[in-house]
């Protein structure tokens, strides 16, 4: 465990802490990135929560402190040194924090499964860091899935595998289920069932003054429209009610290709974005370019997943008619399938951007050149790893939501759409700037070519954005209204938007 050092005015009682030898509870905290002040509104929040959940507040230097404000977290640049984490175990427990939180006006984060990756999106320095951890119970239904917001994906495809049934959640297994299911969320079946979001069938939310509400079609459906897709911009979720469908099976391909086959590999990526069917057969795929700058080779790799058992898996057709350097074809569960997949938590400082564009695989293939010549500038940062990555917005996945009577905010017609982003990690503090500058410059400047060309979309997921991006530019102007006037309806002392760090806010 790291050593903190505490300066400042003692402001707690070192008799009550649980480990006084290691616990000094003061104005600041010593960090090796620098102090980190701890303001007397955060105290006050730390001590109300201590005086009433005793054994659910982790100090700084506690047992417990680094594993919930780093080792929960993916990106090593979220870690943040917060005054006092709450690991609540109830939604009660969370309700009363809200209320501590606004009575102190205290700031404060949450975090589910810590997979959002830039500084200060689920963390916070001095404030109080709620971890949803503990919140981690589900219960199976007949065609529906209660799940608490400390659960990951692969907790819940599990769930689900003996009931030969799956949710529509994330497609790495430790993402966790609320932030996904809040900003949209994208998996392989979303052709035929729309997106996370899309799929819930009931939010229970503890508001900014404590009141704890469960949004649905038919109760608070303002808010529950707001749900899909609007973040945390309105409560804590303590509980999601989801979807599930029967699918005992799942038919899964992976392929790697050189880079002689990437004009087919872009091709046959637009060409299933643009395939446009009344029912589909639900099925998707990761599609990720990578570039190692010190051998200069780049290679692609499809991970496709589809419902059912087809052997060769036949939405995947366009892919395996392309030569590839490895490819896999294997029937599991989605249980089985998300077990071998993730990408593991505090390896990388990463930095994503995105943009959205009409599907055209020739300006897809000019965005890789332009992408793998601009990775040289950078070719000394250390430890390196460039990768662009290419997500598919089908029209019957837009449809889904155009047409079951609730909607969500991202507002988009049913018009294929192809996501563009560069994953870019690397080692060391010291490149933080010249990476993001890097990454947002590049992004920004051939997101412009396309404006040009008039096949630029000004959709952005909150999913793959970086901190420096503004989703709500991309929905449209009425919805953005009406989540500000739902806003001012369910949280009308903006606990969310003042106190409130991270995500992707509505702005004042
Ligand atoms: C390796 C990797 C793979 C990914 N793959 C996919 C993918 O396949 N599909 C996809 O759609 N996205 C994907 N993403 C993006 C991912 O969906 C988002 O990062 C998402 O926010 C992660 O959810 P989480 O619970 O882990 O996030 P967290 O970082 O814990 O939370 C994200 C945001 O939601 C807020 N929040 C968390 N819980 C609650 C709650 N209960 N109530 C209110 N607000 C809450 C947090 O405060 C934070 O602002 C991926 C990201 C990574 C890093």
């Amino acid at each position: 465990m790291k050593l903190l050092l505490f300066t400042g005015v003692s402001l707690w009682s070192l008799a009550s802490a649980r480990s006084s030898a290691s616990v000094v509870q003061t104005g600041s905290i010593s960090t090796p990135a620098g102090t980190v002040e701890i303001t007397k509104e955060e105290q006050c929040a730390c001590r109300e929560l201590r005086a009433s959940f005793a054994k659910n507040v982790i100090l700084p230097g506690q047992a417990n402190y680094t594993e919930q404000t780093k080792d929960y977290y993916w990106d090593v640049r979220a870690d943040l040194s917060p005054a006092c984490v709450f690991v609540p175990e109830t939604a009660d427990a969370v309700a009363s924090a809200i209320e501590i939180f606004s009575s102190c006006n205290a700031q404060f984060a949450v975090r589910g499964g810590g997979h959002m990756n830039y500084p200060g999106s689920n963390n916070i320095d001095g404030g109080v860091l709620v971890a949803l951890s503990s919140l981690n119970s589900y219960t199976v239904n007949k065609d529906s899935i209660d799940v608490g917001p400390g659960l990951n994906w692969y907790n819940v495809y599990t769930a689900l595998e003996s009931h030969g049934r799956v949710a529509i959640g994330g497609r790495m297994k430790t993402i966790g289920v609320p932030g996904l299911t809040l900003i949209g969320g994208f998996h392989y079946f979303n052709n035929k069932y729309g997106y996370a979001m899309d799929n819930v069938l009931s939010y229970d939310v503890v508001l900014g003054n404590g009141t704890q509400v469960t949004a649905a079609k038919d109760s608070h459906p303002d808010l529950f429209w707001a749900l899909k897709g609007g973040a945390n911009n309105y409560g804590v979720v303590t509980k999601f009610t989801l979807k599930t469908y029967s699918v005992p099976k799942v038919t899964s391909t992976i392929q790697m290709f050189n880079e002689s086959a990437f004009p087919q590999f872009f091709d046959a990526m637009c060409h299933s974005a643009m395939v446009d069917e009344e029912d589909p057969t639900a099925a998707g795929m990761i599609a990720t370019v990578s570039y190692n700058v010190t051998t200069k080779v780049a290679s692609a790799s499809l991970l496709g997943v589809q419902e059912g058992v087809s052997m060769p898996p036949s939405k995947f057709a366009n892919f395996s008619s392309i030569p590839a350097t490895m490819r896999i074809n294997n029937v599991t569960t989605m249980g089985q399938w998300s077990s071998e997949l993730d990408s593991p938590k505090q390896m990388f400082r990463v930095m994503f951007s995105h943009k959205t564009m009409k599907p055209d695989s020739e300006t897809i293939l000019s965005i890789y050149k332009a992408w793998k010549a601009a990775v040289e500038q950078i070719s000394d940062v250390e430890g390196l790893y460039p990768t662009f990555v290419l997500n598919e917005i089908t029209p019957s996945s837009l449809r889904v939501a155009n047409t079951n009577g609730v909607g969500n905010v991202w507002g988009l017609k049913a018009e294929p759409l192809m996501i563009w982003q560069f994953s870019t990690g690397w080692a060391l503090s010291q490149d933080d700037l010249r990476v993001e500058a890097w990454s947002q410059q590049l992004t920004e400047r051939l997101h412009a070519i396309n404006q040009e060309k008039g096949i630029a979309s000004e959709f952005v997921y909150m999913g793959d954005a970086g901190g420096w991006q503004d989703p709500f530019v991309g929905f449209p102007a009425e919805n953005v209204n009406r989540m500000r006037d739902i806003r001012a309806a369910y949280d009308p002392s903006k606990t969310f938007s003042r106190l409130n760090w991270g995500g992707f806010k509505l702005g004042m």
